[in-house]
């Protein structure tokens, strides 16, 4: 009998052990810990996976994304300890550490637009999605995420989404793709809140304008408000747009117990958002949804949260959440995004 893709592995996993050799000097919460907590909901999920043989971005690769004085400025960066702004250490392995995430997730997409596995779950570290084209930024070194989308682009996929669900606002992946109708960039995140970036009017520029949306939440949201979120902005205008291939930011820092965030959110709700991230990919990607981790710093939310969200974006149903339909952060939201997006209401 010949194996089934149920055998074969029912989605692609990424992950490598040289991730962990990204190590803070001292006390810091982007630590090699958080893979291990994300190992054991990739463990907790009892799903099959395929594994993605990782391998290192080139400079070609990176170069779409972040310039090439950037690129070599990293190079320099090797071997030493350090810091690159007060939030963003180096230690001695950091960099080919992050050419690895990078180029790793390249090979994912490669492996999700080639077939037949259409999803796949990024554990890498370092984050990328502070990253900007010519700046470490936020615990981030090289945008995974950005690298990933601009490589989907040259793999011919004309339209390519990325959701960011992390607490923080995406900046440098907004940044990057500010011009670029090819790459639809959707996010949720606390608001005010570090980087400062992703108010309503921040749209995306001459062709991209429009393809930016940002759902800036205020502190304090849980399941309703993103539900809410969700179903009135994200989903419809993510359906609108079509994408070929959804790609999540797909951070934990929105769960209650986080210590760097304030926002409320439950393991359940991950698991409802992947869920609806994956029927919109379903219908109009071939169901090629790839979640990447960014952040989550509290490591039982972040086990707990990356189980659901993995069970979310696989299985048919998800624990259905409350909604919060009068919340002013997702009118306000959902009144910009209407200018852009009819079908917003
Ligand atoms: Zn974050």
């Amino acid at each position: 009998m010949p194996h089934s893709r149920t055998e074969a592995g029912r989605a692609l996993l990424l992950d490598d052990a040289r991730f962990d050799r990204h190590c803070p000097p001292g006390h810091h919460p982007e630590r090699p810990e958080r893979l291990t907590a994300a190992r054991a909901a990739i463990d907790r999920s009892e799903v099959r996976f395929a594994r993605v043989p990782p391998r290192m971005a080139t400079d070609e690769e990176l170069a779409r994304v972040h310039t090439p004085r950037y690129i070599d400025k990293l190079a320099t960066l090797r071997g030493q300890h350090g810091y690159l702004d007060p939030d963003t250490y180096v230690s001695p392995e950091s960099v080919d550490v992050a050419r690895l995430a990078a180029g790793s997730l390249v090979a994912m997409v490669e492996a999700i637009v080639g077939g037949p596995i259409a999803k796949g779950v990024a554990l890498l570290r370092p984050p990328g999605h502070h990253a900007r084209p010519a700046q470490a930024m936020g615990f981030c070194l090289l945008n995974n995420v950005a690298v990933a989308a601009a490589h989907a682009r040259t793999l011919g996929m004309a339209r390519v989404a990325i959701v960011d669900w992390d607490v923080h606002h995406g900046n440098g992946t907004q940044e990057m793709f500010w011009r670029e109708p090819g790459v639809l960039y959707l996010s949720t995140h606390q608001f005010p809140f570090y980087p400062g970036t992703g108010d309503v009017d921040e749209i995306g520029e001459g062709d991209g304008k429009g393809y930016t949306v940002n759902v800036p939440l205020a502190a304090g949201g849980g399941d309703g408000v993103y539900a809410t979120a969700f179903e009135r902005i994200i989903v419809p205008v993510l359906s609108a747009y079509a994408p070929e291939l959804v790609l999540v930011s797909a951070g934990f820092d929105a769960s209650a117990s986080d210590p760097l965030a304030g926002m409320d959110l439950s393991a359940e709700a991950f698991g409802w958002m992947a869920r609806a991230l994956a029927r919109v990919a379903d219908a109009s990607a071939g169901g090629r949804v790839a979640l990447v981790l960014e952040g989550g710093y509290d490591l039982a939310a972040l086990t707990s949260g990356l189980t659901c969200a993995v069970r979310g974006m696989l299985d048919e149903t998800a624990t259905e959440l409350p909604r919060a339909p009068d919340d002013q952060g997702v009118e306000r939201a959902a009144a910009a995004a209407k200018k852009a997006w009819a079908i917003v209401e």
